[in-house]
């Protein structure tokens, strides 16, 4: 074996050449005994001597006898001691070698005369060792006294046996044509070590690649679950800073006071605006974005937005319409996505603009499928509007156009994770600025139609049996363990003119309920001692089924914004959902909604998008 050249010489590069070996020589030896055959029957002489033939061929016999022991052992065997199993091969091409010129020897010796048995014997050697260095290519040690043992004392055999004057032409022609041979074989020797060697390294870059590979997955999904895990734990606290502030303005306070509060208000969104977009971007970026599929009205989603917005235009001279061509009534697809994008966009807008107008218009694209639509939606401003150069970058991650007006403050993430939706989505967006006159961005994306019965039947709002005809001034019942968040909800919901019952855990939520239907409304933490919101709420949909009666609506109140959590208060009877911190207005807007029932809305309120 030749490992030096090329550093090789573990393990792995003994087993891979002794294998090699082994399958390269199994039945080698049975050509050294034809050959031996077609070079003795060729000869009158030779053949007389049948036990000598016999006895060389029983050699023949054995050494292939042994070739495929050691086949099968090198084959079955999980410990092999490699340098025996080398040198037990370099038996086999030696002895192989000594009987073949002892055979030959003694056929030159009782046939001297250069005839044709001679001539079928050179070739055969020929042959023969031209196949024996092509096997012995992977070791080069085993070639080599194999090649000195069969060339040379042949040459010498042919030499001093044969007859004058052929004999030295003979001997001359071995010697020739074994060195010939010989050097082809220890380039052979080269090219197969260099081609393992190749081979190794390009499986062990491939093995590196695969670990690579999997330690990238692995610290991609620890940075995502520790986003997750952090954004949790911001959000229970931010709930009471921003929830505090909201209360603080409502109250009796200066102008200086009103302006202070302001600023923690906006900050404190800001921050919370900033967290969203972190982790969209960080599951988009892990793949982990996963899309609902379900039926939903996109003009429901285009007047939320609107309804959701509205109260923002009362700060700026600013005309906010929307314009529904002919658009299907229902589809299937992502409503929440389909949500948040125009919420960015008209966000941007407003962020953007000082005044005129901002518009949003949904239409319709032709489509070759008749099963799918392209469904349109553009927002567009009079604002600031952005350059050529601008254009080309503002999809770009953390893309941000410096305007030198510190009030306008972002991530530069906005439109990035805007684009990479619309293209999960299977869409595309497009923008049209001209600076000081406005710009329009376009998102078109194609959705499987859905009629309105299946959307009715899919709507996790459960709109059948909900109770009918609620009051204006709900009697609420709110299971919520942390004492800030409490308070400001209690405030909140004798601000909207509702009655509230505080409970603390799961198990007190469903003592209160009972089943006598005397609360309009539940608002239900996720995470509370004793027994969570999720069973809590499973739980009263199973006294309401039992007892017949009408579903009392609840929404989940929590600080986990994933999507498998937003399925998980679905699936256990959940209504809708408002995630944490949430703002006087996400109150406002369910509470509203309870009271002109939940019917035909999209499932739940995507609120955690707020600027
Ligand atoms: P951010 O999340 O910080 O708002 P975006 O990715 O949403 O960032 O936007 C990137 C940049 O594109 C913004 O900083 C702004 O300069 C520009 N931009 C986006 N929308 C508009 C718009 N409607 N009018 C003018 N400029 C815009």
């Amino acid at each position: 074996m030749n490992n030096s050249l090329y550093a090789l010489g573990d393990k792995q590069v003994n087993d891979i050449s002794l294998k090699d070996l082994a399958k390269r020589s199994r039945y080698g030896g049975i050509f050294y005994l034809l050959a031996f055959w077609a070079a003795v029957f060729s000869s009158a002489t030779a053949r007389e001597h049948l036990d000598i033939i016999g006895i060389f061929s029983g050699c023949f016999l054995l050494i292939q006898f042994y070739r495929l022991v050691l086949f099968f052992k090198v084959f079955s065997s999980n410990e092999i001691d490699y340098p025996s199993y080398f040198s037990r091969y370099a038996f086999i091409y030696n002895s192989s070698a000594l009987v073949w010129v002892s055979g030959s020897a003694w056929l030159f010796y009782v046939n001297p005369t250069i005839d044709l048995a001679v001539t079928v014997n050179v070739m055969a050697a020929a042959g023969i060792s031209i196949g024996g260095v092509t096997v012995l290519a992977p070791s080069y040690k085993i070639m080599r006294s194999y090649f000195v043992l069969i060339c040379f004392p042949f040459a010498l055999g042919a030499g001093l046996l044969l007859d004058q004057p052929g004999n030295l032409i003979v001997a001359a022609l071995i010697i020739g044509y074994g060195l010939f041979i010989f050097m082809t074989g220890k380039q052979q020797n080269r090219v197969y070590w260099q081609a393992l060697n190749d081979n190794l390294k390009l499986s062990e870059q491939a093995e590196e690649l695969e670990k690579a590979k999997i330690a990238a997955e692995l610290a991609g999904q620890a940075k995502t679950d520790f986003l997750a895990a952090m954004t949790h734990e911001i959000r229970t606290p931010m709930n009471g800073v921003l929830g505090m502030a909201q209360l603080l303005s409502m109250g009796d306070l200066n102008e200086k006071q009103q302006q202070q509060v302001t600023v923690i208000n906006n900050a404190g969104r800001t921050l919370m605006h900033i967290i969203n977009n972190i982790l969209d971007y960080s599951k988009i970026n892990a793949e982990q974005l996963e899309l609902e599929k379900i039926s939903f009205s996109p003009a429901a989603v285009v007047n939320e937005v609107m309804s959701l917005l509205a109260p923002q235009f009362e700060k700026k001279p600013i005309n906010f319409t929307c314009t529904l061509d002919d658009i299907p009534e229902f589809v299937q697809g992502d409503p929440y996505r389909v949500h948040q994008i125009l919420y960015n966009l008209v966000g941007n807008a407003f962020k953007f603009t000082d005044n005129g107008e901002i518009s949003i218009k949904a239409f319709c694209q032709e489509s070759d499928d008749t099963n799918t639509v392209m469904l349109s939606f553009s927002v567009t401003d009079t604002g600031i509007g952005i350059s050529a150069e601008d254009q080309q970058q503002i999809f770009e991650q953390f893309y941000q156009v410096s305007h030198f007006n510190p009030n306008i403050r972002g991530t530069g993430l906005g439109l990035s994770i805007t684009q990479r939706l619309v293209e999960l989505m299977g869409g595309r967006i497009c923008v049209e600025s001209e600076v000081g006159v406005g710009s329009t961005f376009t998102i078109s994306i194609p959705f499987a139609l859905s009629d309105q019965a299946a959307c009715q039947e899919s709507s996790a709002l459960g709109g059948v049996g909900i109770k009918p005809d609620l009051p204006s001034n709900l009697h609420v019942l709110l299971a919520e363990d942390n004492k800030v968040n409490q308070m400001i909800c209690e405030q909140f919901f004798l601000k909207l003119g509702c009655s509230v019952d505080l409970v603390e855990t799961g198990v007190m939520a469903l003592e209160k309920f009972n089943g006598s239907q005397q609360y309009d409304v539940i608002f239900m933490d996720c995470n509370m001692p004793e027994m969570d919101g999720f069973s809590a709420t499973l739980a009263i949909r199973q006294i309401e089924k039992s007892k017949g009666l009408n579903q009392t609506p609840v929404i989940a109140l929590t600080a986990h914004v994933e999507d498998d959590i937003k399925r998980q208060c679905l699936d256990s009877g959940m209504n809708a959902f408002i995630s944490k911190p949430f703002l006087f207005e996400d109150l406002e807007f369910m509470v509203k909604k309870v009271r002109t029932g939940l019917h035909n809305e999209i499932t739940f309120k995507e609120d955690s998008r707020k600027g």
